[in-house]
């Protein structure tokens, strides 16, 4: 099949003005002028995208899609009450409804131009389920947590468990590596992986020995760390808003837990979990020499502008993870803390706050971060992320507002929006052509929202 469309936007290259790619067998074959590869291709079935942007399907490296129900939740609170009140709305939910949530988040993902997502789950199974009927790449972290060092063994043994009964249900690889088997070079469409939740969800040891238990199994990992004041404080001196929550969610037994007295990051750092196969995510509140640990590490960072500063937790250093060295994808993060999944407002934040800490970044920029740099967080650039030959075609059509412009990176990142996606292709099979949302996966979600008592909102 040939794509052709005004311009291709290859990420790994410079832009193509009517420009097209060949796909074969869920590979890209080809990336030129259409004119010329209409010529090498004279069999192939053609389409045409005259007023779009052909773009490498976009790359989310944080979401929870089980939590998409709980939009518009986060009115202005700061991060304490905001956890404690997820913390218990949660708790008026069952894995119906996180499965109802999470179908539609997503559905919102291929709708918004986004193929490959790096989700953390507490069920998986949810989250997998949607991502299958949708055809989404996922990578799935099961998340971990624990307070109680007392407990630590019987929550390995049930992380095991868990993973055991879901690499049974759901057939998954690991990350392809290239010039590896046929089967590897063809990328998983689902993976998992593990999320020791947070360094105020989970000690030391927690941590030391899911990084452990994950390595053995040969998964990958993510982590939320240093989001909130709040969480360096727990950390540092043992109170804090998080403290508060925890008690009045009745979840705080401080016997088990002495505050480490040092930084998110060094508290990770230390425990051993920090390398090239994790993720550490939202990463606000750090200083110099948390930076330079990641960069040491090898550790990739997910930044997620608009969750982080409706949450109040301040605007990630950006610019000085990047001259460190530190790959930076972007993320969403949930609709618990975010209006939508729309990775174009995400990128337009990313530019805004970054005008405010440090080196502005460029359009180019915050899009490779929405798609090379994602993917490279992931470990997953060998597969997509950008329109070259031999990647899978993960490709997106956006159409442009501004067809004359003479720079259509500066353009899409500037006025394009998610309902501008046309057409989302993940392995070379379009899983979005327009149309509405399917009626059975709306009705799931306005029921969930009604459960919540969200639907006014
Ligand atoms: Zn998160």
């Amino acid at each position: 099949m040939l794509l052709e469309a005004r311009w291709v936007v290859p990420i790994g290259g410079p832009p193509i003005e009517d420009g097209a790619l060949v796909v074969t067998g869920g590979t890209i074959a080809a990336v030129g002028p259409s004119a010329e590869l209409r010529g090498r291709y004279p069999g192939e079935p053609v389409e045409t995208y005259a007023d779009c942007a052909l773009l490498p399907g976009l790359v989310n490296v944080h979401t929870h899609l089980d939590y998409s129900a709980f939009r518009h939740f986060a009115h202005p609170r700061g991060f304490g009450t905001w956890m404690l009140q997820l913390l218990l709305a949660s708790r008026k939910l069952g894995m119906d409804d996180f499965a109802a949530s999470a179908l539609w988040g997503a559905h919102e993902c291929v709708r918004n131009g986004v193929t490959s997502i790096a989700d953390a789950s507490e069920k998986g199974r949810t989250v997998a389920l949607a991502a299958r009927a949708t055809g989404l790449r996922a990578r799935v972290y099961l998340e971990v947590f624990g307070l109680d060092d007392a407990a630590l063994p019987k929550t390995i043994e049930r992380l095991d468990a868990r993973l055991a009964q879901l690499r049974g249900e759901f057939e998954t690889a690991t990350t392809a590596v290239p010039g590896g088997p046929s089967s590897a070079r063809e990328g998983p469409r689902l993976e998992w992986g593990v999320s020791p939740h947070a360094p105020y969800t989970v000690p030391p040891r927690l941590y030391r020995e899911a990084a452990r238990f994950a390595r053995r199994a040969g998964l990958r990992m993510a982590t939320h760390v240093a989001e909130s004041q709040a969480e360096v404080e727990l950390l540092t001196k043992g109170s804090s808003a998080i403290a508060k929550a925890y008690k009045a969610a009745h979840l705080w037994k401080r016997q088990h837990w002495a505050p480490p007295g040092i930084s998110p990051v060094q508290c990770v750092a230390e425990s051993g979990a920090l390398g090239p196969d994790m993720l550490a995510v939202h990463v606000v509140h750090v200083d110099e020499k948390d930076i330079a640990t990641l960069a040491a590490t090898g550790t990739a960072v997910a930044h997620c502008p608009r969750s982080n500063l409706r949450l109040k937790c301040g605007i990630a250093p950006v610019a000085d993870m990047i001259a460190a060295g530190i790959t930076i994808g972007l993320g969403t993060d949930s609709l618990a803390s975010n209006d939508n999944l729309d990775p174009f407002d995400e990128m337009r934040a990313a530019l805004e706050v970054s005008r405010s800490r440090g080196a502005a970044l460029t359009p180019a920029a915050v899009l490779r971060m929405a798609t090379l740099e994602g993917a490279r967080a992931l470990g997953w650039d060998h597969l997509v992320g950008s329109l070259e030959v031999g990647k899978r075609a993960d490709v997106v059509a956006v159409r442009m507002r501004g067809l004359e412009t003479r720079d259509p990176v500066d353009a899409l990142v500037a006025g394009a929006s998610a309902s501008d996606v046309r057409m989302t292709m993940i392995d070379g099979t379009p899983v979005f052509g327009g149309g509405n949302l399917p009626v059975e996966v709306a009705d799931g979600f306005r029921s969930v929202r009604t459960r919540l008592g969200l639907m006014s909102e």
